[in-house]
C-alpha cells in the first residue's frame, strides 16, 4: 500500500466516528451506471425528469413509468460489491456511525448495514408511494398493471399521483433524513466521500460542513471533485480496490 491509499488507511484506523457519504460511483461495480462518468453515465443518455414536470403532466408520468419498466430490472438484479461490504464491515465493528447515501438502490442495506444506520437522502427506487396519502406500492404490482393496461393508475386510496419513492430534481428534500444527516455529519471525526461527483446539492454541502466542524475529509473517486484541494486525503481510483486495501481487520 503506498501514497494516498496508505494515508487513507491511517485515517480510517484512527477514526472513532467515521461517516461514509456515498454516491452512484460505489454502485457502478455492481453494474448500475452512475450519472456523470464520461461515456457510461446515464446523464447523457437519459436526462432525469424534474419533479414539477412529473406532477404537471399525465403524459410525462406515463413516459417515466415506460422508461422504468422498459429499461429492465437493473437495480433488482444488482448485488452489493466489495465497496458496500467494506463499509458494512466498518458499521458492524462500530467504527462507522452512519452511511449517508445519495443512492436509491438499497445496496448498503443489502450488504448488511442496518436500516437505522443508512440515511437515504434521495429516497429509494425499489418501491413507490402516493404523493398525497403516502401509501406504499410495490413496483412488481405497478409493472403488472402497466403491462396489462399500458399505464400506471392513480392511487386506489385517494386518487393521488403515484411516484417512485425517490427524490427527483426539484422535489423537496426529506426533512427527517436531512436532519439526521446534519447531526451525524456534525459528530463525525472522519467524513469519507465514496463515489460522488459532489455536484448535487444540498447533499454535496455535507463534506464541507463536516470539515468546518473539525472532521477530517477523505475522498475516494475515480475523477477529481471540486473539494479535492481542501480534503485531507484524496484517492483517485476504483472504490472496490481502494476500500479492500484500506479495510482493517476486526
Ligand atoms: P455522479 O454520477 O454525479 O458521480 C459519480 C462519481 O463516481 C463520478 O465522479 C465517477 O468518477 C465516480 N465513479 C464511478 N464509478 C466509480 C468507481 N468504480 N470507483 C470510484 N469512483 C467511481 O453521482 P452522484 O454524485 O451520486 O450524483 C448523482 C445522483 O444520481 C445522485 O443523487 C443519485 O441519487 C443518483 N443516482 C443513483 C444511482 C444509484 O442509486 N446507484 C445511480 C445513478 C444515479
Amino acid at each position: 500500500m503506498t501514497g494516498a491509499v496508505a494515508e487513507l488507511a491511517a485515517l480510517i484506523a484512527q477514526a472513532r466516528s467515521l461517516v461514509c457519504f456515498t454516491g452512484a460511483g460505489i454502485s457502478t461495480e455492481s453494474g448500475i451506471p452512475d450519472f456523470r462518468s464520461p461515456g457510461t453515465g446515464l446523464w447523457t443518455k437519459m436526462k432525469p425528469i424534474p419533479f414539477d414536470e412529473f406532477v404537471a403532466s399525465a403524459e410525462v408520468r406515463q413516459a417515466s413509468w415506460r422508461r422504468r419498466f422498459e429499461s429492465g430490472p437493473v437495480i433488482e438484479r444488482a448485488a452489493p460489491n466489495v465497496g458496500h461490504e467494506v463499509i458494512a464491515h466498518w458499521v458492524a465493528e462500530g467504527r462507522c456511525r452512519a452511511v449517508i447515501t445519495q443512492n436509491v438502490d438499497g445496496l448498503h442495506q443489502r450488504a448488511g448495514v442496518p436500516d437505522d444506520r443508512v440515511i437515504e437522502l434521495h429516497g429509494n427506487a425499489t418501491f413507490a408511494r402516493c404523493l398525497a396519502c403516502h401509501r406504499r406500492y410495490e413496483l412488481a404490482d405497478l409493472e403488472a398493471q402497466y403491462r396489462g393496461t399500458g399505464q400506471v393508475a392513480d392511487c386506489a386510496n385517494c386518487h393521488g399521483i403515484i411516484k417512485s419513492a425517490t427524490i427527483s430534481f426539484g422535489q423537496p428534500m426529506p426533512e427527517d433524513e436531512m436532519r439526521r444527516a446534519d447531526a451525524v455529519t456534525r459528530a463525525a471525526d472522519l467524513f469519507l466521500v465514496a463515489g460522488s461527483s459532489l455536484s448535487v446539492y444540498p447533499a454535496a454541502a455535507l463534506p464541507e460542513l463536516a470539515q468546518a466542524q473539525g472532521a477530517r475529509l477523505a475522498i475516494v473517486n475515480r475523477e477529481p471533485t471540486h473539494l479535492d484541494s481542501m480534503a485531507d486525503c484524496v484517492v483517485h481510483g476504483e472504490l472496490g480496490t481502494t476500500l479492500s486495501l484500506v479495510k482493517r481487520p476486526s
